[in-house]
């Protein structure tokens, strides 16, 4: 049993909808959601003419390795009808592993942690709810410590509800 942090986002249709749904199809597929980070609203990473994103993320408990847990969000990405376009695009919903316990992984489909999360305030923020203290494996820092050093200039808004 291992627990693992998973990105969820999106930009197209019923966001906050289909961020729920990501969620229930992980909660059946995946493993046992722990608990679930506010959603985020994000502008748009990357190409920035696009409507903006909103993400969120989940604690769960799962006895998947982590290449059978890629693949189930990679078939959940599918099934939800993800338009595989240019890097960076609209999509109804991308499911990244940031962590999975303390192991790192660096393969050519799988890299974890997720090498990115440092640069993305839209990461680190909804991390820092979780797991402000938790040290990354790599580089020793604590999420609070990455989010005061990250310099992602891109706003990120906290969604209460
Ligand atoms: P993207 O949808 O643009 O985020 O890219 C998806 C691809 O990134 C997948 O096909 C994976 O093989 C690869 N990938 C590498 N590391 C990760 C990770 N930590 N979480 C999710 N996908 C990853």
């Amino acid at each position: 049993m291992e627990i693992s942090y998973i990105l969820t986002g999106g930009n197209l249709g019923d966001r906050a909808a289909n961020l729920s749904h990501a969620a229930d199809l992980l909660g059946i597929r995946a493993g046992r959601i722990l608990r679930r980070s506010s959603c985020y609203e994000t502008a748009a990473w990357g190409i920035e003419e696009q409507p903006e994103f909103l993400n969120q993320v989940l604690e769960i408990e799962t006895t998947m390795d982590p290449a059978s847990l890629l693949d189930t969000l990679l078939e959940i990405e599918r099934e939800m009808g993800r338009i595989r376009g240019e890097k960076f695009g609209p999509r109804t919903i991308d499911l990244d592993i940031l962590f999975y316990g303390d192991m790192i992984i660096r393969t050519n489909d799988l890299e974890v942690p997720h090498p990115r999360m440092a640069e993305r305030r839209f990461v680190l923020e909804p991390l820092c709810e979780l797991i402000r203290d938790r040290k990354h494996p790599v580089t020793r820092q604590t999420i609070r410590e990455m989010l005061l050093a990250c310099t992602d200039p891109l706003e990120v808004r906290r969604i209460i509800d």
